[in-house]
């Protein structure tokens, strides 16, 4: 197998033809807003023309979801693919070509979606094309969801159909993003494959202090709820959740060691062998963002509000402090330890929107060993670890309900690329176009060692 998957990686074969046909249709659609179904109508015409049952289902007007059903023999349940297609807007970004045309420049391709996560959505399509079109049947169905409204929240997308659709993408194992592919700045080879385990999770918190309003110029003595806010909003900046080595992030924690320099690099390196970070340790890992965020529960001020004119005296001063935290802590021990830092009654703490979450995905299984075997049929000794994401993806609607959802990487891309937020999110998303092929045919491997 080795040998054959060795030569076919010389020359471009049909199914990465197509996925990238169908990436630049998806490409050219924006839908940063909304228009999800305009994006999917060309592709539920290209299901339906290889007679794979397929259909657009709309959470609201323009929000459609893509589902479609390759049958397998029905030996195992399905195995269940799924993308998203709505982007993040590019309004305010310093874009250096358009962001809804897919424009190809030094090797690279540009455009918004081109690695979160457009590219991973017409893979999994052309995969799901090419299993519809050969013979023998696989011993699962395919069922490929490409979403709606994951950027906000998954409401329009994969929580709506695993809360009203349930049975159309009911399977036993699910592939997302929430992985990733990371190739050398040079791009000469694959340096890792990650593997999403686990996500924090995602809770915001409204603080709000009561005044009494009035004209500002004669402003409180006693009390005012500005100033008594700020205070708590300082405790929360100052305040340091418990530093933890989970067993579903130890080995991004050690992956990230090999990439840092000293003293990071040893302080990382030492918590994934203990499985615990001294304070000397955390003392130079809680200074840097990302490593940071690995070890522990973190809450970060984002929005404040107060009088809605100048010379008005607030009658609320309010705030929203954004929480990622650690599987295993929970929404409540968050907003006590919120309320503890704060120690002042007059401030109220109350949990905003429930966005949804789930326990991890089991690290080992048949996920992790076709993962390996595909990293090790492509690109030979690479390291494959597991990760846990800071952010949040639709995964955590999938494994509410049973399924479990592995994280992977679509398009493989540099770490140079992220940090310089050429990435996800960023203006001039882009990906190396030489590496865009392995991308469809590393998860065209995995798909198919989990469903022959
Ligand atoms: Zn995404």
């Amino acid at each position: 197998m080795l040998l054959a998957l060795t030569c076919a990686a010389l020359a471009a074969g049909p199914v990465e033809t197509e996925a990238r046909e169908i990436l630049d249709q998806l490409l050219r659609v924006d839908a940063s807003h909304g228009n999800e179904t305009a994006a999917l109508r060309p592709l539920l015409a290209r299901f339906q023309r290889a007679g794979v049952q397929a259909q657009i289902l709309e959470s609201a007007p323009g929000r459609g979801n893509l589902v479609a059903r390759v049958r397998g023999s029905g030996a195992r349940r399905p195995l269940l693919l799924l993308a998203h297609v709505d982007v993040v807007p590019v309004e305010g970004q310093p874009w250096s070509v358009p962001p809804f045309q897919p424009t190809e420049k030094d090797g690279y391709l540009y455009a918004r979606g081109v690695s979160d996560d457009k590219a991973m959505a017409s893979a999994f399509a052309a995969i799901a094309l090419e299993a519809a079109r050969s013979q023998p049947k696989l011993g699962r169905d395919l069922i490929v969801a490409l979403t709606a409204g994951e950027e906000t929240g998954g409401l329009a997308g994969a929580r709506w159909l695993a809360q009203n659709h349930r049975d159309l993408i009911d399977a036993e194992l699910a592939l997302n993003e929430g992985g990733a592919l990371i190739v050398k700045p040079d791009l000469s080879r694959m340096e890792s494959v990650q593997i999403g385990v686990a996500e924090k999770i995602f809770q915001s918190y409204g603080l709000s202090v009561k005044g009494k309003g009035g004209h500002s110029s004669v402003p409180p003595t006693d009390f005012d709820p500005v100033v008594t806010l700020s205070r708590a909003l300082q405790r929360i900046g100052e305040l340091r959740f418990p530093a933890k080595v989970l067993p579903e992030s130890r080995e991004g924690i050690a992956l990230m060691a090999r990439r840092e320099k000293p003293p990071l690099s040893t302080a990382l390196e030492r918590a994934a062998q203990t499985g615990t970070v001294s304070p000397e340790d955390d003392a130079v890992i809680g200074k840097d963002r990302l490593a940071n965020a690995q070890v522990r529960t973190t809450c970060v001020t984002t929005m404040l509000k107060a009088a809605p004119q100048d010379n008005v005296l607030p009658t609320t001063a309010e705030a929203t402090v954004n929480c990622r935290i650690l599987p295993g802590e929970t929404r409540e021990q968050t907003q006590a330890r919120l309320a503890q830092a704060i120690a002042d009654p007059s401030v109220e703490v109350k949990p905003l929107e429930d966005i949804g979450f789930a326990k991890p995905s089991p690290i080992s299984g048949p996920v992790n060993e076709a993962v390996h075997a595909a990293a090790r049929a492509l690109w030979g000794e690479v390291a494959v670890s597991h990760s846990m994401g800071t952010g949040a993806t639709d995964s955590r609607h999938l494994r509410e309900i049973g399924i479990q959802s592995y994280g992977l990487g679509g398009a493989p891309g540099t770490q140079e690329d992220q940090r310089a937020g050429r990435a996800a999110h960023g203006a001039d998303e882009r990906r190396p176009i030489r590496w865009m092929g392995e991308g469809v045919r590393f998860l065209r491997e995995v798909t198919l060692q989990l469903a022959r």
